[in-house]
């Protein structure tokens, strides 16, 4: 993918201040920060979004756990090097936010009686009815049951 920015940043021909480097999964400052100490961690492999993560071969498996287990650790490490907690935040779909085009979960540490973590407005898709809170979920869980029949998880 050779017009993917962090493509580039993982070859190392665009510059990148990294925290670490695992065999499948790789974590850098983010260049334009939300708070200090924000990490950006991306798989090796260029999966555009959650969505795309393959699952059929057991390399992909095998590197998206590593990835997810990336994220956790630099939660954990954040709070061993002094931070009290951590926002965990990743968008798929230009909808969500997402301006990058290859997968990508943010690390943002927090102080205690810091900044407020951005809210994702909550409350802002209260439902009409309860009627239409089972539908919304109905709608989900078929198609959830549906993914993971496909992808013969669990
Ligand atoms: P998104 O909105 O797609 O979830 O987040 C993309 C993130 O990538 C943003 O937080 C942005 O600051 C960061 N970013 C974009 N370009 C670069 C870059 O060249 N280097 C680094 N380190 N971060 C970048
Ligand atoms: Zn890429």
């Amino acid at each position: 993918m050779n017009d993917c920015i962090f493509c580039k940043i993982l070859a190392g021909e665009i510059p990148s201040v990294r925290v670490h480097e695992g065999p499948n999964a790789v974590a850098f400052l983010d260049v334009n920060p939300m708070a200090k100490g924000h990490v950006l961690v991306v798989p090796r492999r260029h999966w555009a979004d959650l969505a795309s993560v393959p699952v059929s071969e057991a390399g992909d498996v095998a590197a998206f756990s590593e990835l997810m287990h990336t994220v956790r650790a630099i939660a954990k490490a954040a709070i061993r090097a002094g931070w009290d907690g951590a926002n965990v935040l990743q968008c798929t779909g230009e909808s969500a936010g997402q301006t990058v085009g290859h997968l990508h979960f943010h690390v943002i540490p927090r102080r205690a009686g810091g900044p407020v973590p951005p809210a994702f407005e909550s409350g802002a898709g209260r439902y009409e009815s309860d009627a239409e809170r089972d539908a919304v979920a109905a709608k989900l869980r078929e198609a959830i049951a549906a993914v993971f029949a496909e992808e013969q998880l669990y």
